[in-house]
C-alpha cells in the first residue's frame, strides 16, 4: 500500500508540548469537552502514520487524522467528536 498524495516529512517531527511530571503520566490527554471524561480520549495524530502509529490507532490509542491538518488535536471515541 502506498501513499502517493499525502506529503510528509521524515525523521521524528512530532510536536509535543512539554511532559507534566505530575501524576503517572498515563493517559495525557484533556478531558472532552462534551463528555467531560477523558477515558476515551485519544490524541489525532497527523500526517501519515508511521508503523507505530498504525498499530496504537488499530488498538485505539490515536485517532488518525490524516494529511489534513485540522485545529484539533484530540478526539473522543465516545462521542466521535474532535476536539
Ligand atoms: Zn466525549
Amino acid at each position: 500500500m502506498q501513499n502517493a498524495h499525502c506529503e510528509q516529512k521524515h525523521g521524528h517531527g512530532v510536536a509535543r508540548g512539554p511532559r507534566p511530571s505530575r501524576g503517572n503520566g498515563k493517559n495525557n490527554v484533556p478531558a472532552c469537552p462534551y463528555c467531560r471524561e477523558k477515558d476515551e480520549v485519544i490524541p489525532i495524530l497527523y500526517g501519515f502514520p508511521t508503523h507505530a502509529g498504525f498499530l496504537k490507532a488499530e488498538r485505539g490509542e490515536v485517532y488518525l487524522g490524516g494529511c489534513e491538518i485540522t485545529p484539533y488535536s484530540h478526539y473522543c471515541k465516545r462521542d466521535d467528536r474532535e476536539f
